[in-house]
């Protein structure tokens, strides 16, 4: 983390402080670190300090263990697995890639496969597996060679702790899903440590519970194509909150914008979309649904999300106009004015 990072949390700790001295004022606890490839926040309301900082610090430590053993391309147990997975043969899996791929399974199948954490060779091939993503993009032949395998998360077999897998192109990357594995698993700990409040916001996408006391939790959702605020909702009972967008990782290589999601049919970035929000009760499925529904078709989205389970998402196309199921409309509170809205009806 670099020391510029701790000022804010610094300030916000003292305006805390100052405040709670004044009475009204729950107490709230917030706390920054890095895992996941983001700034996590954790905010708790109305717990003591110390039963608080004590959750906290187990979130942390949890997130942390995820992080190592879910990281797509650093040495570590998932890099492990892919090398065994890459050899065909049959081995033993750790704990973390068992549960990715038992919470990523089901999310590949209710996708029609346009969430699919098995192809982690195409991101790679784009560029992606490294901290600062770049070109070349790969050629025609590259990415069809992937394609042709059709790897995906059913070629693997699971039978206790033991994994078997016939495809050579699979290569595991949940990075679709790490995030909403991983607010899903901060609730859950907070929730076992007695703490009845929480925010847990892993770089914009988050997941909440409770409220804060004197109000319940907002959020924002951030403009695709510009820094400021697009609209803000209000937390409403135990919700996550996840928006994929194409400004997150990506690169221009001669003159042209390569970003990291990818259609798994193409092989290649997808188009016509700058993103997709949704609102489900728990973060993997929030996280993987908004990634299938970026790469989904116009025509097809609406399916998709119904057989993910999804009823409030927002899709922002290319033209910034702003496609919203009637779910989402309801509860968005747009920040922008003059944006063109259109509702679409899930089936
Ligand atoms: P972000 O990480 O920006 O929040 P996502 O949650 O949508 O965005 O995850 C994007 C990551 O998921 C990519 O960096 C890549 O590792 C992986 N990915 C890209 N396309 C797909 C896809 N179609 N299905 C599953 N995972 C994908
Ligand atoms: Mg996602």
């Amino acid at each position: 983390m670099r020391w510029t990072d701790r000022i804010p949390a610094l300030l916000v700790a003292l305006a805390i402080l100052t405040l709670a001295a004044c009475g009204d004022e729950p107490e709230v606890e917030r706390q920054r670190f890095l895992a996941l490839g983001t700034h996590i926040e954790v905010q708790t309301a109305g717990a003591e300090t110390d039963r608080a900082q004590e959750a906290i610090r187990l979130v942390r430590e949890d997130l942390e263990t995820l992080h190592a053993g879910l990281h797509p391309w650093e040495a570590g147990a998932l890099a492990r697995v892919n090398e065994m997975l890459a050899a065909t043969g049959e081995f033993t899996a750790d704990p973390g890639t068992l549960e990715a791929l038992a919470v990523s399974r089901p999310l590949y199948q209710d996708s029609d496969g346009l969430f699919n954490p098995a192809l982690g060779k195409l991101a790679d091939a784009w560029g992606f597996h490294q901290e600062t993503p770049d070109g070349p993009p790969p050629d025609d032949e590259a990415i069809q060679d992937i394609l042709d395998a059709e790897p995906s998360p059913e070629d693997i077999e699971v039978d206790g702790v033991r994994m078997t897998n016939d495809n050579p192109e699979v290569q595991l990357d949940f990075g679709g899903v790490a995030k909403g594995m991983g607010v899903d698993h901060a609730v859950k700990l907070l929730r076992e440590q007695g703490v009845e409040n929480a925010i847990v916001n892993a770089g914009g996408d988050l997941r909440a519970y409770g409220d804060r006391g004197d109000r319940p939790w907002r959020v924002g959702i951030r403009d695709p194509r510009g820094e400021d605020v697009l609209a803000g909702l209000t937390i409403e009972g135990d919700e996550a909150v996840f928006t994929s967008g194409d400004y997150e990782r990506h690169y221009e290589h001669d003159g042209k914008r390569y970003h990291h999601l990818l259609d798994p049919r193409t092989g290649r970035p997808a188009r016509g979309v700058t993103s997709v929000t949704v609102i489900h009760d728990e973060g993997a499925t929030a996280d993987a649904a908004a990634t299938a529904l970026f790469v989904a078709d116009d025509d097809q989205w609406p399916r998709i999300a119904k057989q993910m389970g999804i009823e409030a998402v927002l899709r922002v196309d290319d033209e910034g106009v702003l496609h919203m199921t009637p779910a989402m409309a309801e509860r968005l509170e747009l920040e922008k004015d003059g944006a063109t809205t259109r509702t679409v009806e899930l089936p």
